[in-house]
């Protein structure tokens, strides 16, 4: 027997759930619909467990997309306080960890049960686990071979997030479907992600595995992006976040924050004294005794790194200026010329790499790209092209910097699509 719906959601994550919760509560008869066999996996682990679901500082200014200005509407509407009152309404406490970084106190299960008792509240049904097949438009709505049986729903809302960690069970399928009713994609591409070099290059740095530190990082892009005027990607990024050493290249904080802006063919610029003039305090430090550059160096960075990187930046980057910077850890600073010593400090405030590639969906933290903005109205997240067919979340090409804003956008989403579903 054919299930017939106001809406129906594929994907109960952060955005489906939300989205599901407000229609429902509106009155809507909503079904919601997940092929995984437990609720919510990417809310479970995130955060470390603990759910960073929001960012106080969130603006537009922290979201990448073709249309930088698309999500400006959804977030002023349903903001970071917003979800404050929701989790309080619920006694949910929280704290602040970083940079305007909110996470549980408790688990993010917390969340999970938060969004899974605002769909009861509106008397959400559910088809979980339960795989759909098809997806077509028909007289008055749509259509869906489910393998729980037809479900025909007057409007569809794509949900299902992005491509990251596909070991549990993420898909493309939002993308598939939006396709199919001719909407444009950008495409798609791991972001939030590591990034990986050539295996002989990064031989001399692979012992490192397991440093971190403090650097500014900056990405200045090689080429428009998209060809021409269509391109909105920034042409410059900076953060100041840790660097994590890995034995396949980079990772940490900073290098996800950079990962989302990075292209093959870019290079990434790394400071790794920010703060400080390093060629100033190495001249400046030759009066200071006997100690080697390494054992100078170790004074403002772990100890492994000064010894292994001193031994690597002078033959392994390729830069010019080579020669001054070849075998100087062990040499006694006071013997240094000042030139070596200044061409070190460039080289440490300027460490320029060309990564060759990322370490993919399956360490991504989100997808990047998705369906176009410009076939989507910002206010119901509705497709212009196909009236009655929404996309929220990840799906669509709007990313978040780490921190927080990817659930922001899913929450801020999910409440403009629910409410606009509502209101037609
Ligand atoms: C390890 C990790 C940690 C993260 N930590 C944070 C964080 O702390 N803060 C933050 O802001 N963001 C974080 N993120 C990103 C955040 O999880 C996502 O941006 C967010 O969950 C996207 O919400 P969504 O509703 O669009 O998709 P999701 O929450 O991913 O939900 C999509 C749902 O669709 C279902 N689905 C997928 N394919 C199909 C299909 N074919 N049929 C039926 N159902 C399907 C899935 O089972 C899932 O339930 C993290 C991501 C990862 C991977």
């Amino acid at each position: 027997m054919d299930a017939r719906f106001d809406a129906a959601v594929i994907g109960a994550g952060a955005a489906g759930m939300m989205a599901a919760a407000v229609a429902a509560q509106r009155g809507l008869r909503v079904v919601l619909v997940d092929h995984a066999q437990r609720l919510a996996e990417k809310i479970r682990i995130s955060g470390g467990g603990r759910c960073n679901f929001t960012n106080l500082g969130t603006s537009p200014a922290q979201f990448l997309s073709r249309n930088p200005d698309f999500c400006r509407s959804a977030l002023r509407a349903y903001g970071p306080a917003d979800f404050l009152d929701l989790l309080r309404a619920h006694r949910v406490s929280w704290h602040e960890k970083h940079r305007g970084q909110l996470f549980c106190d408790d688990s993010s299960e917390s969340v999970i049960e938060v969004l899974r008792r605002e769909c009861a509240a509106g008397g959400v049904q559910w088809r979980m686990p339960c795989t759909v097949r098809g997806v077509g438009r028909e007289t008055g709505g749509f259509r869906l071979d489910t393998e729980a049986g037809p479900i025909r729903a007057a409007r569809l809302v794509l949900a299902t997030g992005g491509m990251a960690i596909p070991q549990l069970g993420a898909t493309d399928f939002s993308l598939r479907i939006a396709r199919q009713f001719g909407l444009r994609i950008v495409e798609p591409r791991p972001a939030l992600v590591p990034l990986t070099f050539d295996a002989d290059h990064w031989k001399p740095y692979a012992a490192l595995a397991g440093v971190s530190l403090e650097v500014r990082l900056t990405h200045e892009a090689a080429a428009p992006e998209g060809g021409g005027k269509r391109s909105r990607r920034p042409a410059r990024a900076e953060f100041l976040e840790d660097l994590l050493f890995t034995h396949r290249g980079l990772s940490g904080p900073g290098i996800l924050q950079i990962s989302s802006h990075w292209r093959p063919g870019d290079p990434i610029r790394i400071d790794l004294a920010p703060g400080g003039d390093m060629a100033e305090a190495l001249v400046a430090a030759k009066s200071g005794g006997r100690q080697t550059v390494a054992a100078a160096l170790a004074q403002a960075w772990p100890r492994r790194l000064a010894e292994a990187w001193l031994a690597a930046a002078g033959p392994a980057d390729g830069a010019a200026r080579d020669e001054d910077l070849a075998n100087l850890g062990g040499q006694r600073l006071a013997d240094v010329a000042d030139r070596r010593l200044r061409a070190l400090g460039e080289r440490i405030h300027r460490w320029t790499l060309w990564p060759t590639g990322t370490a993919g969906y399956k360490k991504a933290e989100v997808m990047s790209g998705g369906v176009d903005t410009g076939e989507l109205d910002q206010r119901s997240l509705e497709a212009r092209r196909c009236p009655g067919l929404h996309v929220i979340g990840e799906a669509v090409d709007v990313t978040g910097w780490l921190g927080g804003y990817n659930f922001q956008w899913a929450w801020s989403s999910g409440v403009a699509c629910g409410r606009a579903l509502a209101v037609d």
